[in-house]
């Protein structure tokens, strides 16, 4: 029996959560708007912004709840990461004040998995500090979705890796102290088996930035996501993370709590997509009425609430089965929310503009902000499509084929050997009747 309850403590916790964010959190993206500082860790907005943030809430016992205490962190179950995620997910940098801030929570999730003593020493400590950020680097130009078409080769030299070939869209390049490269190093068997993982410094000579791609209306030359090529970049063999060939299953341990943490998020974006649809609803009078006692505008509200209590219900039991049968177990249930996500933040998002009208499209308000992001967790972590095979896969892995040429829900069978068992009554009823 699924169990979201909250008790009194955590509450108070949220409580807290949720003041802090509103008081101290949201005036930040409000004064620095899209700013990418948060990543560079010396920089003024992280030192003089960021900082005193995160340590009062490290006063409160509540950094990186995602870890374990062995990494500084609280050892939070998912359930409980998705009640302070999606309060989280009203702000954008409120992820980088609690410590859960992409990709380092990721990279800082497979190095405590997978690194060595001497890695965990060099990469996770100052990242889990926030001395450093980090960089995520595996899609490539020619394809993301499909690891079959990655080029970008690591070969072994002696007691080094040379690793050539091009990536894409590595976000926070940067501002990046390293870069988790993944590079196929043996490509006479499967993909699955042929990729491994390499912490590559990001100082270190032959990574050459051909161009930072920006999202959206981003200005030329302001984004973050970089397009980069590796020209013999040599890293020594320690430098290998989880074992040569090992590359999908450190990436699976990376993936499935980020895109978990994604969705908890997007919940408190979806639910202040309907603070705005509401509070407009209330407050617009058109031909005479509020728009609220237009019966499209109810229609509307309704069905925001309808959607994002499913999404949340959606979410808080994914999370549910996670904390009971672990990420790769609940690989239907993670797969189900990574589809739902952008989707239903989409037509939030989308509803919210309509009813706002001009201004709904505007830059004064955060909706074409959040419409993109809502399009970009579409695509980023893998394509909707690629899950929607993983929940189609999985669920089609709990049924089995029909015992004869008719399906077992054909009614002639049905009837027969149900009117067989009740002849007798049907007999009488005929008779009397
Ligand atoms: C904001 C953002 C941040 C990102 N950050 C990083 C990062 O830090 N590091 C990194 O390595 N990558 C990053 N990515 C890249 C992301 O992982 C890829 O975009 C993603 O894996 C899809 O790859 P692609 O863009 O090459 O699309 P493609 O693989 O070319 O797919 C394009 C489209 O083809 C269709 N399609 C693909 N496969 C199938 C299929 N099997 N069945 C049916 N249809 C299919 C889908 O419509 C899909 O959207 C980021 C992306 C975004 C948007």
């Amino acid at each position: 029996m699924a169990d979201f309850s909250i008790d009194p403590a955590f509450q108070d916790q949220l409580d807290w959560i949720r003041g802090f964010v509103k008081e101290r959190v949201e005036p930040l993206d409000l004064a620095f708007q899209g700013e990418e500082g948060t990543y560079d860790r010396s920089g003024p907005f992280y030192t003089e912004a960021i900082r005193p943030l995160q340590q009062v809430v490290k006063g409160e016992g509540l950094w990186s709840c995602h870890l374990t205490p062995e990494y500084g962190g609280q050892g939070y179950g998912q359930v409980r990461l998705a009640y302070m995620n999606e309060i989280l997910g009203r702000s954008q940098f409120g992820p980088t004040v609690f410590g859960s801030q992409a990709p380092d929570s990721g990279n800082a999730e497979i190095i405590a998995h997978y690194g060595t003593p001497e890695q965990k020493e060099r990469y996770l400590q100052p990242l889990l500090d926030g001395e450093i950020s980090s960089c995520y680097s595996m899609t490539e130009p020619q394809g993301g979705a499909d690891p079959g078409v990655f080029r970008t080769r690591a070969v072994r030299d002696g007691d080094e890796w040379v690793i050539d070939g091009e990536k894409w869209f590595s976000s926070s390049l940067k501002y990046a102290s390293f870069v988790v490269v993944m590079a196929v190093t043996d490509p006479d068997v499967p993909i699955y088996k042929g990729m491994s993982m390499f912490l590559v410094p990001a100082d270190t000579p032959g990574i050459e930035v051909v161009r930072n791609v920006g999202v959206g209306e981003e200005a030329e030359g302001h984004g973050s996501h970089a397009y980069v090529r590796y020209n013999a970049v040599r890293v020594p063999a320690e430098n290998l993370l989880g074992g040569e060939g090992n590359a999908f299953n450190v990436a699976q341990t990376r993936l499935g709590g980020g895109r978990l943490h994604h969705a908890m998020r997007t919940v408190g974006a979806v639910s202040r997509c309907l603070d705005m649809l509401c509070e407009r609803a209330l407050s617009r009078t058109t031909q005479g009425q509020l728009l609220a006692k237009k019966q499209m505008t109810q229609e509307k509200v309704a069905d925001a609430w309808i959607e994002l209590t499913q999404f949340r219900l959606q979410v808080l039991h994914a999370a549910w089965r996670v904390d009971q049968v672990g990420g790769h177990a609940a690989r239907k249930e993670i797969a189900g929310v990574k589809v739902a996500t952008p989707k239903v933040y989409r037509e939030a998002v989308l509803r919210t503009m309509q009813l706002h009208g001009a201004l709904g499209v505007s830059n004064e308000m955060p909706l074409a902000r959040m419409l993109m992001s809502a399009v970009s967790m579409g695509i980023a972590d893998g394509p909707s499509e690629v899950h929607k095979i993983t929940v189609a896969r999985e669920v089609l892995k709990e049924h089995s084929p029909a015992a004869g040429d008719w399906p077992s829900e054909h009614l002639p069978e049905r009837r027969a050997a149900a009117r067989a068992e009740w002849a007798e009554l049907l007999e009488r009823m005929a008779e009397q009747y």
